[in-house]
């Protein structure tokens, strides 16, 4: 490990002696306003942001091969000077072509369709080139395709030149030190700032960590012993400049002792703040189970209760009536009744003289919503007022200053709700239906609306129960683990293309029965690109055709918002028979007269779609049917997800199912839909150090004293902005 030795000042500005994790980017020694800027954009603004941008993975760049020692297949680094550069083109697709030379011998690189490496591989530039060669397919002789390039000298014209006028930076010679002849960090591109920015910024940046740097260190040494962790600087640096005895294979699969620290500790201050929030709720308004809401509930109640619907009300009646604010999280599988549930809840506040809003994740389900509640609140006259993108500029004034005046009683919409116009007169109430389609952030938004809102999010998405705890820490479960009575297994197959005459048969006998049939398909955005995408509308006219007769409409995400409501609406009522739709229908959409569910290309999805999709049918007492059709046999995973869904209906064993298929990364929403919630850690493949941070985590709050700093970091700004939750207040 470097100590920090040079310390050089910018003229007139003197280097911030004393970082905080909360020292502003560009006080950090060797980031200048310039790179600062490019930071920010990327939300990188602290000290703790930049340390915690970490490398994807490890190379090791170590020892530099000779060109002529080269050998097929086999990853190396290689260095030396560009000779010759040509750009061609091959079927449209530009290729450029780089002849690199050291004192060995030359090698070709090829870039195609990179024509843009022209600007930096220039003749007579020293490169660093890290690849596995291939033999040429034109009988020149090993070749490199498309391999990793790191430029040694840079021109005035490189991008990043701006680093190298910077204080702090070492010299060229030490620069070169960067980027090869160890084991090298690859981070990835984020924004403006290549790969190698980023390796430069963070391997100088630990390399110079000042002295009183051991003071950031979150975790006290009693805690790090237990958790049996190495200091913060120790992980820090190996993490982002790892030594030449550092273990490749532990640094690639974030099991090198830098990294076990960094999990365990964003695992842990995770779990610590999560604590925080159960702890320190917020007082809420008390919502009575009052004669008249009891007196509503049973006019507005279309069937008796299951034993869980009746438990989880309890639940959530006794969470209104606490005085302080509900959090709670509905979890139940597809089909498991969790409207009724909503429903029934928002009478609480009505009876009260409150407001109950309804949040849904499409406008589809909204608009379903809408008449659900309107339907089981018709008998106690309550009406029902919609808010959604849809509306009309005259519509949406209207109902704004219904829910302003606190006429509006019931509101239910889409996240058009979050909006800043939308003023509420008395908010209480706060439920947001399929909540993984919607962050933490909209939630607290939403109850920002009022005072001591309290807040229901329901979920049909299984989680595996180890994670749930952790990822809805700060929320307080009920469970629906029973279904409505009556309830059929839902037969589910896979059929071949082949089969198409047997799969029509299928829906044709469903038919008969004066039933209703889903065909869903993958995505119709998609189309262009993916050849053998059949779009919704041809697959509509395929189903006409070999439905003759039978009235079958289409649904798909580019449809005009009026015709997708139309669409859906005469199917809800009957009067379509077959829905040809991609998976807008996915969430949610409850038409209990359809019995059977085809999905095309079912190799396309994912085990947790797969599982909602069904979901849309066995919805009442007649016998339902889901059919999984693929061209030909699914390969790898796709048959294991297929095998998964046909063998069970279970959504918590799907869910662990999916985890086992899928693997590290793949499974949170979170993921998915941009920035993660973790950065160190990954909770699928981390699980056992997630389980064990949470324990210890839990046990560190009830008994560490009051005013511990750990606490204050937990509770404050650094926690929000790491962790991607606000809190209010
Ligand atoms: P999900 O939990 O997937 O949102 P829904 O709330 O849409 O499920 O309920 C699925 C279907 O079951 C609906 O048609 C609903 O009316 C019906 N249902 C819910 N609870 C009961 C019950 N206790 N008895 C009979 N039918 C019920
Ligand atoms: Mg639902």
């Amino acid at each position: 490990m470097t100590s920090p030795t040079r310390e050089v000042g910018r003229p007139g500005k003197s280097v911030t002696p004393d970082l905080r994790l909360d020292t502003a980017v560009q006080f950090v020694k060797g980031i200048g306003p310039e790179r600062a800027r490019a930071l920010e954009a990327e939300g990188i603004t602290t000290l703790q942001d930049l340390l915690l941008v970490l490398p994807r993975r490890y190379e090791d760049r170590s020892n530099l091969a000779p060109i002529k020692t080269l050998t097929a297949g086999v990853r190396t680094t290689i260095c030396g000077r560009i000779a010759a550069v040509s750009l061609k083109r091959a079927r449209r697709m530009p290729i450029f072509e780089a002849i690199v030379e050291d004192a060995s011998g030359r090698i070709k690189c090829v870039f195609f369709g990179q024509a843009y490496m022209r600007d930096s591989l220039k003749v007579g530039r020293r490169v660093v080139l890290y690849g596995a060669p291939e033999w040429d397919r034109f009988g020149g002789g090993l070749a490199l395709h498309s391999p990793d390039a790191e430029i040694l000298d840079e021109g005035e014209n490189e991008t990043e030149g701006e680093a190298a006028g910077e204080a702090g930076m070492p010299p060229p010679g030490l620069e070169d030190a960067i980027h090869m002849g160890r084991v090298v960090p690859v981070y990835e591109k984020r924004g403006t700032l290549l790969p190698k920015v980023w390796r430069r910024i963070l391997t100088n940046l630990v390399r110079s960590l000042p002295p009183n740097f051991g003071g950031l260190d979150l975790l006290p040494p009693e805690l790090r012993a237990e958790l049996g962790v190495v200091e913060l600087r120790e992980a820090l640096v190996s993490v982002h400049d790892p030594s030449p005895h550092d273990d490749l294979a532990a640094l690639n699969g974030a099991r090198s002792r830098g990294h076990l620290r960094l999990i365990l500790e964003e695992f842990f201050l995770f779990a610590v703040g999560l604590a925080a929030k159960r702890g320190d709720r917020r007082p809420g308004v008390v919502l009575r189970a009052n004669e008249a809401a009891r007196a509503a509930a049973k006019r507005v109640l279309p069937f008796p209760l299951t034993g869980a619907q009746k438990r989880v009300l309890k639940e959530i009646a006794t969470d209104l009536e606490s005085g302080l604010e509900m959090s709670r999280l509905l979890q139940g599988d597809v089909g498991s009744g969790k409207t009724i549930v909503a429903t029934l809840a928002m009478l609480l506040p009505v009876a009260n003289g409150k407001q109950a809003v309804l949040v849904a994740p499409t406008e589809v389900l909204a608009d379903q919503h809408f008449f659900t509640l309107g339907r089981a609140f018709a008998p106690i006259q309550l009406p029902v007022t919609r808010l959604s993108g849809r509306l009309r500029s005259k519509e949406r004034k209207n109902a704004l200053e219904a829910i302003a005046s606190g006429e509006a009683r019931i509101i239910v919409g889409t996240h058009a709700l979050f909006e800043p116009d939308v003023v509420f007169k008395s908010l209480a109430l706060a439920i947001i239906d399929e909540q993984h389609r919607f962050g933490v952030i909209q939630r607290e938004e939403l109850r920002r609306k009022g005072q001591g809102v309290h807040a229901l999010v329901m979920t049909a998405t299984p989680i595996p129960r180890t994670l749930a705890l952790s990822f809805h820490g700060d929320l307080d479960t009920s469970v629906l683990d029973e279904k409505p009575p009556g309830r059929r297994p839902i037969r589910t197959s896979h059929r071949f293309e082949a089969q198409r005459a047997r799969i029509v048969e299928t829906a044709r006998r469903h038919l008969a029965e004066g039933r209703q049939v889903y065909v869903v398909c993958p995505l119709i955005e998609e189309s262009e690109k993916l050849a053998d995408v059949r779009a919704v509308t041809q697959l509509t006219q395929e189903w006409t055709t070999w439905l003759p007769g039978i009235r079958v409409a289409a649904l798909h995400g580019r449809l005009p918002r009026e015709e997708k409501g139309a669409a859906m609406d005469s199917f809800v009522r009957g009067e379509t028979q077959v829905l040809v739709s991609t998976t807008v229908i996915e969430v949610g959409v409850d038409v209990p007269n359809a019995t059977l569910m085809v999905i095309e290309q079912a190799e396309r999805f994912g085990v947790a779609q797969l599982h909602q999709l069904r979901g849309r049918v066995g919805r009442s007492g007649y016998a339902s049917e889901c059919l999984l059709v693929t061209r030909g046999q699914p390969i790898d995973q796709a048959k294991e997800r297929i095998d998964a869904i046909v063998a069970s209906e279970d959504g918590f064993f799907l869910a662990e199912k999916d985890l086992e298929i899928r693997g590290p990364g793949e499974f949170f929403g979170t993921r998915q839909s941009g920035r993660g919630l973790f950065q160190a850690g990954d909770p699928v493949r981390d699980r056992d150090l997630l389980i064990r941070a949470r324990d210890l985590a839990d046990t560190w709050w009830k008994t560490a004293p009051p005013n511990h700093g750990l606490r204050t970091y937990a509770r404050g700004p650094l926690w929000a902005k790491r962790f991607g939750l606000s809190r209010v207040g």
